[in-house]
């Protein structure tokens, strides 16, 4: 059997402890560390011409933590440490706002989908807890969790997915290997719709 590889339509990546080490409700640029393997990540994303994004719980805004403006300042820290991203959808409500957008719920990556004008189901999140795989299920996307000292073994084993690094992902990502279509040359297979949607 033949498999072709199949770029997905973009990798909407969660921002703290997956992009870059987790400092709760941070609002200082000089504390943004990228995590091991981000920039060659994003780079051999780029290079292959798959667009990425980041989709981020910003709850500290709701609970006046961190001002709108002290976010974008660290946000901006991020694109300047690991390159433009394509979009950003950022939910920076709580739990109890009931919003549409904060992981688990699905807003943020259709949001981000919709902005790069590609389905949710041809999309990749990538993110370190349970919160962002129910996101991704949620959304129709598929949820790959790299795991840091911060995950519960319950989210590992709820997992769809579990990458070891920034690097397995783009691995898997590229290879296609965990989501293989057979390449359909047949002209009835053609005339029956199956080659591409
Ligand atoms: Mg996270
Ligand atoms: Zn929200």
């Amino acid at each position: 059997m033949v498999f072709e590889k199949r770029r997905p339509g973009a990798v909407l990546f969660d921002r703290d402890g997956t992009l870059i080490r987790d400092v709760p409700y941070n609002g200082d640029p000089g504390r943004v560390e990228p995590m091991p393997g981000a920039v060659e990540a994003l780079g051999r994303l780029r290079r292959a011409d798959v667009p990425v994004a980041v989709v981020t719980n910003q709850s500290g805004v709701a609970k006046g933590l961190l001002s709108p403006d002290e976010m974008d300042q660290v946000n901006a820290k991020v694109e300047e440490l690991l390159g433009p991203f394509d979009a950003w959808a950022i939910c920076v409500h709580d739990d109890a706002d009931g919003c549409t957008c904060r992981k688990p719920a699905p807003g943020l990556v259709i949001r981000a989908a919709a902005v790069l004008d590609v389905s949710p189901r041809d999309c990749v999140v990538v993110g370190d807890i349970g919160r962002d795989m129910e996101a991704a299920r949620a959304a129709g996307a598929r949820g790959i969790l790299v795991p840091t000292e911060q995950t519960l073994e319950e989210e590992i084993e709820r997992a769809p997915e579990v990458a070891d690094d920034l690097s397995d992902v783009v691995e898997r990502v590229l290879s296609g290997a965990e989501d293989p279509v057979p390449a359909v040359s047949a002209p009835w297979a053609r005339a029956m719709g199956w080659s591409r949607w």
